[in-house]
């Protein structure tokens, strides 16, 4: 494959850009290499600008679950951009947006739009702060809830991929009013919430952990959560913007039967465009400028081309049907890719919710954030080269989960677990 024009690109990104990227993980740092330039996209495929084709898992971190230009997204953003492109007054398909969200998740009786997901998460735990006149919040070892310097503790994704869980900058006196807990450890949980249960704010956790690859909830763990933060007048706050829309059209906390008191989302509602919300119990989230005292506020939230494209892709996924064939295809591809692991024999091991995934290049289960950890990250690196040389574009990293679209089809599956045949063999 030839990468000349975005090696050119990348070396006058190097100049202007911290590490030539606006976002780390695209910079293939723990992988090695240079990222390649996009030059468009389409369906199940990114086109670089040296004229190479991937079948993409990365659908742009998430928001793309219809397929790269969706013509019913592209043709909502131009008919609604003829109109203006910001009005700094409200519009109605903001009204749309909230009734949306609002009649698809049920715990959110009332939500506010925001510009991304660090934004929705940012202004949901000051809501939890401002309500329960707590400071103290608790997150989870490996879980990414954006950059807000009270998450950069003990983080997942980019932190992680990068080695700084904790990330200089962040004062102490702030990151101190962060406890972490093991993901999946339930009697941690219990013994913390007996320790300083009264001083906790909120605890919110990615509800299945893609920031640490994919790790998934134990049977009850979520349950156990809401109990404690109920029991102890905390906030539970599910972090959404991965998993809301996508492993179940009401998200995570429709698929394990859990009732939060507030949500976050981000990706989906956006349709590719910067979009976050946060929403959830009507008592909560009257509490917010200006219905209430708790100031958030943004120059662009509700911005209509954004609304847009999240209404038109929300229109897609609320199709009948939708999440089941997400599933379907997320099992063709899990199992396709051990069954090549094991032709090969290579230890492989593959976590799944419909339209995420997990790789892990070690044994099963994975169920905490260590499991995770204890993947061979050398061997995944060279794995990830080797499907990228064969037209595959996985994450590029360990710690983020891979993304399965509508537009992926069983040509596209076929052809990516043919690659990893190869892939496979070439990193055994
Ligand atoms: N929360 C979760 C679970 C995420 O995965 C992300 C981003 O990947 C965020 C929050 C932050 O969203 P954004 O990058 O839009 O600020």
């Amino acid at each position: 494959m030839n990468h000349d024009r975005s090696h050119e690109l990348f070396t006058r990104a190097n100049q202007l850009l911290p590490g030539g990227v606006n976002s780390p993980v695209r910079a293939f740092k723990s992988v090695g290499g240079e990222p390649f330039f996009a030059q468009r996209a389409e369906g199940a495929y990114l086109h670089d600008v040296d004229g190479n084709r991937y079948i993409d898992y990365v659908g742009s971190w998430g928001p793309m679950i219809a397929g790269h230009a969706h013509p019913k997204v592209l043709e909502a953003v131009e008919r609604t951009m003829r109109s203006g492109l910001s009005f700094g007054v409200p519009n109605p398909l903001e009204v749309d947006m909230a009734e949306a969200i609002t009649s698809i998740v049920p715990s959110c009786e009332m939500v506010r739009m925001v510009n991304s997901g660090t934004e929705a998460t940012l202004s949901a735990i000051r809501l939890a702060r401002g309500a329960t006149g707590r400071s103290r919040i608790v997150k989870f070892e490996g879980c990414y809830h954006g950059h807000g310097d009270s998450f950069l503790v003990k983080a997942g994704s980019g932190v992680m991929t990068l080695g700084l869980p904790n990330s200089p900058g962040v004062p102490s006196s702030l990151a101190d009013l962060t406890l972490t807990l093991p993901y999946n450890d339930f009697e941690a949980a219990t013994k913390l919430f007996e320790e300083a249960g009264d001083d906790i704010a909120g605890v919110i956790i990615e509800p299945i952990v893609g920031n640490a690859n994919c790790i998934l909830p134990r049977e009850g763990y979520l349950q156990h959560l809401r109990e404690l933060c109920t029991r102890h007048g905390a906030l539970l706050i599910f972090d959404e913007v991965m998993t809301g829309f996508r492993v179940a059209l009401g998200g995570a906390q429709q698929r394990y039967g859990i009732t939060p008191d507030l949500s976050t989302f981000g990706k989906i509602i956006g349709g590719g465009m910067p979009v976050g919300a946060f929403g959830g119990r009507r008592d909560l989230m009257s509490q917010v400028a200006p219905a209430g005292p708790i100031y958030q506020a943004g120059t662009l939230s509700g911005n209509p081309v954004a609304m847009a494209a999240g209404l038109a892709t929300l229109e897609l996924v609320r199709e009948p049907g939708f999440h089941e064939r997400l599933d379907t295809a997320t099992h063709q591809l899990c199992d396709g890719l051990e069954a090549a692991a094991r032709e090969a024999g290579v230890p492989f091991h593959t976590t799944r919710a419909p339209g995420m995934f997990g790789l892990y290049f070690r044994e099963g289960p994975v169920e905490t954030f260590e499991d995770a950890k204890a993947s061979d990250g050398a061997r995944f690196g060279r794995f990830f080269h080797a499907m990228l040389e064969r037209g595959v574009y996985l994450a590029p990293s360990a710690f983020e989960a891979g993304f399965v679209s509508s537009a992926h089809g069983e040509a596209e599956i076929a052809a990516t677990v043919e690659a990893a045949r190869g892939a496979f063999a070439a990193c055994a």
